[in-house]
């Protein structure tokens, strides 16, 4: 494509978000989308221009709101505005702007009791051999990274044995077993819900993962429905972003500084 069919394309997408930013929606991923990926989670920060770039946003439009696999307080803390929701924990709990404390989706409150009690056992039997046990409110985390293997092995089964025992689900990445409750949430169920209260006529989602694309096919299957107008979905490409981010997305940008200049692009 020549560069500046490419443009004219962008600004068409784009166009109708920008004068009409009253009835438009932004949600956007967080990690590797607004702040770079960071070896290690807290070490992570949005830079100043898109917090600044947002905050602008977030006084135009609509709806602005962060969708995250982090806990929502954290998300908050990371993206440094109190004044736009935050949907943390993978679509299981909701920050609203302005409130201290986030609300957990309503199909997920039953877990509450048993989530403690396991993270109870987890501190009481695995925090003395060295795993780090983390509290993100309706879920929980125990890391293993910095532990000798055998005792990685005897975390994982220990977690096991009791979210089966207690009816939560686990998922296990590197150096982590994180345990929730059995609830069918993702990043679409999270958009669809900040989507149907506030009532916008067009939404974009910015994202770079994965776990994304349930955001991107929420927001396409609120368009066939009719509930949405018009979607973007904006992938942010880079080294070692999922092919199918790119091929799913309306409009792709590159890095960071790419996230930048399309925020920059829709300040009205
Ligand atoms: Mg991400």
């Amino acid at each position: 494509m020549n560069p500046s069919k490419h443009q004219q394309e962008r600004r068409a997408l784009l166009d109708a978000f920008r004068t009409s930013s009253g009835t438009s929606a932004i949600l956007t991923d967080i990690d590797g989308t607004l702040a770079p990926i960071t070896s290690t989670p807290a070490e992570a920060e949005v830079p100043e221009g898109i917090r600044e770039t947002l905050a602008k946003l977030s006084e135009a439009y609509l709806l602005v709101a962060g969708v995250s696999g982090r806990e929502p307080s954290e998300a908050r803390e990371l993206v440094g505005l109190r004044n736009i929701a935050y949907f943390g924990n993978h679509g299981l709990e909701l920050l609203r702007a302005f409130e201290d404390d986030a609300e957990v989706v309503p199909a997920a409150e039953p877990y509450f009791e048993r989530m403690r009690e396991l993270e109870l056992l987890a501190r009481e039997e695995l925090a003395p051999l060295g795993a780090f046990v983390q509290d993100k409110g309706i879920a929980a985390a125990v890391h293993f990274r910095n532990v000798p293997e055998e005792v990685g092995e005897r975390c994982v089964k220990f977690v096991k044995e009791h979210a089966e025992r207690l009816d939560l689900v686990t998922g296990k990445g590197r150096g982590v077993i994180e345990v929730k409750p059995p609830v069918e949430v993702d990043k679409g169920t999270a958009c669809r819900r900040l989507i149907e209260e506030a009532g916008p006529k067009r939404a974009m989602f910015l994202g770079d993962d994965v776990s994304d694309l349930d955001a991107f096919r929420a927001l396409a299957a609120m368009l066939d429905e009719g509930t949405l107008e018009q979607v973007v979905r904006v992938g942010v490409g880079g080294p070692g972003v999922p092919e199918e981010v790119v091929s799913e997305s309306d409009l792709v940008v590159e890095g960071l500084e790419g996230v930048k200049k399309l925020l920059q692009d829709l300040i009205p």
